[in-house]
Parts: structure tokens; sequence; C-alpha cells
């Protein structure tokens, strides 16, 4: 199949999506939670209608849906769907992104023009020397990029003109969906999947070329809650139960050495207090529970409820809650049900000339919570590096491979 992609297009699209400021609020309560998410997600909508996109629209909450139509005999097969979300993370500074273009990269060290302590070198980023002569994206050393997640809609887009662009691909209908707040976790919540109305979909969300990823941890968290007895500390003896001593006794309890994200790496999980708050009367443990197999999670909860357990007995008139609230769940319960969908990702990839592989999510991605709401959606690579800092970058060299992947996808689902 002989098609072409037009780069520079694609760099465009890049730039002025990352210069656009799409910064989630997880301190927010409304959707999306940063009303600026809206300014991208109206220029897609627009983007795309110009496209020939007819039904492109952006919801109330900044969702953005679009179809493009099969083709001939194609045009009845089932649709499935591409999906990337506008926000970006409120770890590191979001505003004024200024994306610096590197034209044929020579292989030696970028300095980053808005703060030079800010460098980028082969040694100490691999994947760099792979990009010899590549045009690389990088930030101005001051804030993030955003390539997470604007260099997957700008596939997304350039895959939509590639395929508008040659006619004699025959490809079904493909579904487009755009979705806010992924970095806080509620990229899925307000999703409409029977809208969508795809029979599967792929979120252009991952990292280094050939990236294909079908699990992400199962995750719960817990709240710890310890109630003790407060009185006045001058007339405390023998009446006051302390809750911040109970807390922090069942705190000792955790391992130090493992089941930790500290301590772990790979398919192994994790009990990861983050947050304590209290007085003497009661205080408030949150604590993240992850595992690749959701029956561990049940173990490691069950394994709180001991400690504090064994805590609350030793303190008179004292209690210990423990509350356990599911997250998310790993979506390979849902892909291995519908193998095709991974397997279509990896053939597609082949087609395109890169090696696939599989690897695990160490969090939560909007594909997790979508497959789980019966809509199966693996995560394909973007090509894109250092996530959520200001150290990111991307080869529009790798990007060209992740379209060619996506042309390449809509082929075959046309043609199974
Ligand atoms: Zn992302």
């Amino acid at each position: 199949m002989q098609f072409t992609v037009d780069r520079e297009a694609m760099l465009r699209r890049l730039v002025a999506y990352c210069e656009i400021d799409t910064q989630a609020d997880e301190n927010s309560t409304t959707c999306p939670s940063t009303e600026k998410q809206k300014t991208l997600s109206a220029r897609l909508a627009d983007e795309l209608r110009a496209l020939g996109l007819d039904d492109a629209e952006m919801d109330e909450f900044g969702y953005v849906y679009a179809t493009l139509p099969g083709r001939g005999a194609a045009a009845e097969k089932p649709a499935f769907g591409l999906i990337a979300h506008v926000d970006t993370s409120p770890a590191v500074n979001g505003s004024d992104v200024k994306p610096v273009v590197h034209r044929d990269y020579d292989g030696g060290e970028l300095v980053l023009p808005g703060d030079p302590s800010v460098r980028l070198h082969p040694d100490r980023d691999a994947p760099l020397g792979e990009c010899v002569g590549h045009t690389i994206v990088t930030t101005d050393g001051t804030s993030l990029l955003g390539a997470d997640n604007k260099a997957g809609i700008a596939e997304i887009v350039t895959t939509v003109d590639t395929l508008l662009r040659h006619p004699d691909i025959v490809h079904g209908p493909i579904r487009i969906g755009f979705t806010v707040d992924e970095e806080i976790g509620r990229g899925a919540d307000k999703f409409d999947v029977e809208r969508f109305g795809a029979t599967a979909a792929y979120t252009i969300d991952g990292g280094p070329v050939g990236l294909i990823e079908d699990e992400t941890f199962s995750a719960d968290s817990v709240v710890l809650t310890c109630h003790g007895v407060n009185v006045h500390p001058g007339y405390a003896k023998g009446k006051m139960t302390n809750s911040v001593k109970m807390a922090t006794d069942v705190l000792a309890r955790f391992p130090h050495d493992r089941l930790s994200p500290e301590t772990t790496a790979g398919r192994e999980g994790y009990i990861h207090p983050y947050s304590i708050q209290g007085d003497e009367e009661k205080t408030v443990v949150k604590i993240l529970i992850r595992d690749f197999d959701t029956a561990g999670l049940a173990t490691k909860e069950n394994e709180i409820r001991t400690w504090a357990e064994a805590v609350a007995a030793r303190y008179p008139g004292g209690r210990i809650d423990v509350e356990v609230i599911e997250s998310y769940r790993n979506m390979r319960e849902i892909l291995e049900q519908h193998p095709d969908v991974v397997a279509r990702a990896d053939r597609a990839a082949r087609a395109a000339g890169i090696e696939a592989k599989r690897g695990v999510i160490r969090g939560g991605t909007d594909g997790s919570r979508l497959s789980f709401m019966g809509l199966p959606t693996p995560n394909i690579f973007t090509g894109a590096h250092n996530f959520h800092s200001r150290r990111e970058w991307v080869s529009v060299d790798d990007m060209e491979k992740t379209v060619r992947t996506l042309v390449h996808l809509a082929a075959i689902w046309a043609a199974d």
C-alpha cells in the first residue's frame, strides 16, 4: 500500500495545539476541570469539519466527536475509534508553551533556549540517539510540551487527512473522539460510548515507537479513618486516645523495602500512602492500591485491615474505619475477550515496517475505564518521550510512523 504523509502539516498542527494552554486542574469539580480545554476542542471540531467530517462537534463538556465515513463496500463495516485527550498534566507549568523545532538533528546536545540548564543529550535520553537526521520538537525549557497528548491528536487528524488524500485506500467508518481531563483520571467520566458507536477503539497516547499497551494496573484507593478521643492535654491522663498516633502506628507496619512505588517496577504492585491529615480526634490517611491482578488488590486491602485492627485494639476507645474505593481495573480483563482488537494493532504496525512491542502501563488510561464501559480500547504509541516534564520531546519522523500504522489499521479493519 503506497501513500504519503504530509509531515509539515502534521508539524504545524502539533505546534499550534501545544501553544494552546489546556492544563487540567485536579482541584476543580467542573467538567471540563478548566474551561480553556474547550479552546482546543472547539478548534479541533472546526478543523475536522473543514477537512469534510460534517458531523464533527464539541459537546457541552468539551468532548469532540466526529466520523470519517467508510468507502464503497467497506462503508457498512463496523466502526472503530481513535481517541486522544486535549488536556495536559498539572504536574509542570503548562502555560506559555513555546515549542522549539530542531530540524535535521545532529545527534548532539539540545540546549533549550528558555532555560539553558535544561538540556537533552543521547547519553541521558538514549532514544534521541536513534533520531539523528529527524525533526525534533522540544519545549523551550520553561514548561511541558504537551506532546502528551497533542502528538496523538496531530497524528489522528493527519491520519484523517492522509486517508482523504488517498481515495484508493479502502476503509470502514472511523470514529474520532477527543476527551478532556484524562490527566486527572476523569477522561472517561462524560464519554458517551453509545454516541461514539464504535465496536472498539484505540487511544493514541503511548510512548516510544512500536509500543502497544493492553494492560493497566487494577487500582483502588483506601481511606483509613482513625477515630481517637480528645481531651484537653492538661487533663488527658487515662482519657485521651490520640488518632495521630494510631495513624502513624498503622503506617509503621507498611513495608519499607517492597510493595511501594519507590521499590517496584514492571509487573509488581504496591501500597502507597500519599496523604495524611488530622488531629487528636480524627486522622485520615489516603492510600493508593495497585496490582496487575485484581485479586491482588483484595490481598493488599486485607493486609491493611489486619494492621488497622491490631492497632485499634491497642488504643482504648479508638476505632479505625477502612474504606475501599474502586478506581479502575486492568483493561486486559476485557481485551482478552476481544483478541482481534490488539492483534490488528500489531498487524498494522508490522505492515508499517515497525516491530510491535507489548507494554504494561503502571497507571490507568482513558482506555482502562472505556474498556469496562463496553468499548475495548488498547493504547498505541505516539512516539513522544518524557511525558509531564520540561524535557518532553517528540520526533516528527516517529510521529509519521504512528500515522502510517493508523492508516494500515484502517485498511485492516476494512479487510477483515
Ligand atoms: Zn496522555
